[in-house]
């Protein structure tokens, strides 16, 4: 078949969920045995997100290629078990990086270079280029931004002459906000109505709304917004509130998005899609009743989008050990000698999160320092990982101010230290060793009887590693260098065997952990945390009888 495109725009406001709506379109699709790929299209002037500050745009999403990407490729990939790569995120920097190139080498040929047709051109060349390689029956392109920003417009102006020329191949979905006036006790529609006009004056007409709403709407308003918009009354969807995002897509299934999307790009709708698996992971969420209590030690805590992946991944394994998650964010700055007692005492287990730079790092050595002397499962990512080499040469080795070079490049123990093949780097953006790599890991050891295999394929954000030098003393003194690349010998994992569960990843394993296929070293993490809970449950149970 012909590859179709989905366009999922956005109005009103920011933040309605662009990203999860398209992400719950390609799970059905893909239940319904299509080929699907996701892309995101950003209308900021950055070429990617990986310079980024978490706090700008919350976590950087690497893919396996090694692009470092905006977080919804994150949901793309969770909801869909896909791959996605550098093609399924644009922003207007690389579309105008990529123009401007052009224009040097002489390719236009004189001609003036203008946002029509050159940089539209660029877009529309970029929509299609995942299309064009046969694999995909259906490329659904999220724009990001809302319609009426500015540097929106030359992508919905790409919009909308692709969906001239592609015809029945295209389909536009336009995702906007409902809201409740409580004190009026009214859902309001001129907000959708004003952004479908917006739309309209853009030269774009949305097939399917899909209307973000707290409230249910009722038939009669949806009725309304389909005749102020001319669309179909049942290709109005609303996606209420859900306590969780992995409901959407059969929200979305119950009101025949599939189907609308099948029939408006002339795809006969056949049977129904299989389900039977998320549904499972859904019933096991529903019923979990019994709770797993994580502390995540970081710096961003008071902004959860920047732990985004590690959240999820956590969350998918709590559900496969039926328990609810309660994730409670550990401000890093914030933790002393005196608190961390009080603040890390009631955690089942630990995660030290990646982060760059000193802010808050040596709080991370005092949560390591009292979960490696009680014994508490900790798991530590990328930084979190350093720092565990950092707070064991500190204090087991007696290395005092032992220190990664990034902290302090004068520290006399560089346990962690930057790589041989980053000293010459002094560009930042997309420079990082980055992406997927292979990982071989010690017969025996407790990360390779998580994964129940020795060689797997993780993905890295890192300029720094750990020391070999040090390899032997730490080994010698109970931390053991389980995890290694076959062709660098570049140390990827470190656990302490005769801990409970101490293990840190240099790797990020949460950017590979989905609803369907989750990452099983957070489930093995996530078992321990809940086998440590049950052993203190009865260590307080066996105390109280004493009394
Ligand atoms: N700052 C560390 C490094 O560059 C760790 C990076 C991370 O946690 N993603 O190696």
């Amino acid at each position: 078949m012909e590859t179709k495109y989905i366009f999922v725009t956005g109005g009103v406001v920011s933040s309605l969920g662009k990203g999860i709506i398209s992400s719950s379109l390609a799970c059905l699709l893909k239940a319904r045995g299509l080929r699907v790929t996701i892309q995101k299209f950003d209308p900021y002037i950055n070429i990617d997100p990986g310079t980024l500050n978490p706090y700008e745009h919350g976590e950087c999403y690497v893919t396996v290629d090694g692009h470092e990407a905006d977080l919804d490729l994150g949901h793309y990939e969770r909801f869909t078990d896909i791959h996605t790569t550098r093609d399924n995120n644009v922003t207007t920097g690389r579309v105008y990086q990529s123009v401007i190139n052009k224009e040097r080498e002489g390719v236009y040929l004189g001609k003036t270079v203008q946002i029509i047709p050159h940089i539209t051109d660029e877009i529309k060349r970029n929509i299609k280029a995942l299309g064009k390689t046969g694999r995909f029956d259906y490329v659904i392109t999220e724009i990001g931004g809302t319609v009426g920003d500015i540097e929106s417009l030359p992508f919905l102006e790409s919009v909308r002459q692709l969906r001239w020329e592609l015809g029945k191949n295209a389909v536009c979905i336009h995702l906007t906000y409902v809201p409740y006036l409580r004190a009026a006790k009214e859902l309001k529609t001129k907000p959708t109505q004003h952004s479908v006009k917006q739309l309209q004056e853009l030269g774009i007409q949305p097939d399917i709304l899909v209307l973000r709403t707290e409230k249910e709407i009722p038939a009669d308003i949806r009725g309304k917004i389909a005749r102020f918009c001319n669309v179909d009354i049942d290709a109005v969807v609303q996606s209420v509130d859900l306590p969780s995002i992995y409901e959407v897509p059969l929200l979305m299934h119950r009101q025949h998005l599939d189907e609308l999307v099948l029939r408006k790009s002339d795809v006969p709708v056949e049977g129904e899609p299989d389900l039977a698996a998320w549904t499972h992971f859904l019933d096991r969420m529903k019923a979990a009743d019994k709770t797993v209590t994580i502390g995540l030690v970081g710096k961003y805590v008071e902004l959860q989008d920047a732990y985004k992946s590690i959240n999820e991944s956590l969350f998918q394994a709590a559900t496969y050990s039926d328990h609810r998650l309660n994730l409670k964010y550990i401000h890093s700055e914030k933790l002393t000698d005196d608190n961390v007692a009080e603040k890390l005492g009631e955690m089942d287990g630990v995660i030290i999160a990646p982060g760059f730079g000193s802010r808050g790092i040596e709080g991370k050595f005092t949560a390591l320092k009292y979960c490696r002397e009680n014994d508490i499962p900790t798991f530590g990512i990328c930084l979190g990982m350093q720092c565990m080499v950092i707070e064991f040469a500190r204090n087991v080795l007696g290395l005092e101010d032992a220190n990664s070079t990034e902290m302090n490049p004068n520290t006399p123990h560089n346990v962690i230290d930057l790589m041989e093949d980053q000293k010459s780097v002094t560009r930042k953006g997309g420079t990082m060793r980055l992406g997927a790599y292979t990982c071989e890991l010690r017969l025996g050891s407790k990360i390779a009887q998580a994964y129940g295999k020795t060689e797997v394929s993780e993905r890295h954000r890192h300029r720094f590693e750990f020391n070999d030098k040090y390899r032997g003393e730490f080994e010698a003194a109970g931390m053991a260098c389980v995890g290694e690349n076959p062709d660098t010998r570049l140390v990827e994992v470190v656990e302490m065997p005769k801990k409970r569960w101490y293990i840190g990843t240099q790797y990020h394993p949460e950017y590979q952990s989905t609803v369907l296929n989750p990452n099983p070293i957070f489930i093995s993490f996530v078992k321990a945390a809940i086998a440590y809970h049950a052993e203190k449950k009865l260590e307080a149970a066996a105390e109280n009888q004493k009394l």
